[in-house]
């Protein structure tokens, strides 16, 4: 267990958020549905802070949601937000770089891409050398992407 994240801390309230009493059946009740990088710092449902890159989960079941850690939702709940996190700081650092496809599907399914635009990062993914107006569309789509994560309470445009 890592020190400051508080597994049994993080389970009650997921528990108490879903369905099932049974923590690995609770889990799968859960989905990741945004993500975004606070301007100041917060505290994951486990106790720790501080976090910075926070993730909504949300239960199908319950249809409860709760925020918490990147670190959390990846080592407890199973889902890979570290991965979309992944792209997220690759395209930061060079706006020309491609997004992975955990992102790519990510942003389509909450509402932020068109079906062209997922058609087109998904054509583009594994090129390096673009035409210079697919390097620029690549761009702006890395640009759209990159202000929503850091518009908090986003639940996606659809
Ligand atoms: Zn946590």
């Amino acid at each position: 267990m890592e020190e400051g994240h508080n597994f049994r801390q993080l389970r009650d309230a997921i528990l108490a958020l879903s369905a099932a009493t049974d923590w690995e059946v609770a889990r799968k009740e859960w989905s990741l549905v945004d993500i975004s990088e606070a301007d100041e710092a917060e505290t994951c449902l486990c106790g720790h802070f501080p976090i910075i890159e926070i993730c909504t989960i949300a239960n199908r079941v319950t249809g409860k949601r709760a925020e918490i850690g990147n670190r959390c939702v990846k080592r407890f709940m199973g889902l890979r937000s570290d991965l979309i996190f992944a792209a997220i700081k690759r395209i930061r650092k060079d706006i020309t770089k491609s997004l992975n496809a955990d992102a790519i599907v990510f942003f389509w399914e909450r509402g932020l891409l068109t079906a062209w635009e997922y058609r087109f990062l998904q054509d583009t993914m594994a090129k390096r050398s673009l035409s210079p107006a697919q390097a620029a569309t690549r761009a702006k789509l890395n640009q759209k992407v990159l202000d929503v994560v850091k518009r908090r309470g986003f639940q996606g445009l659809n």
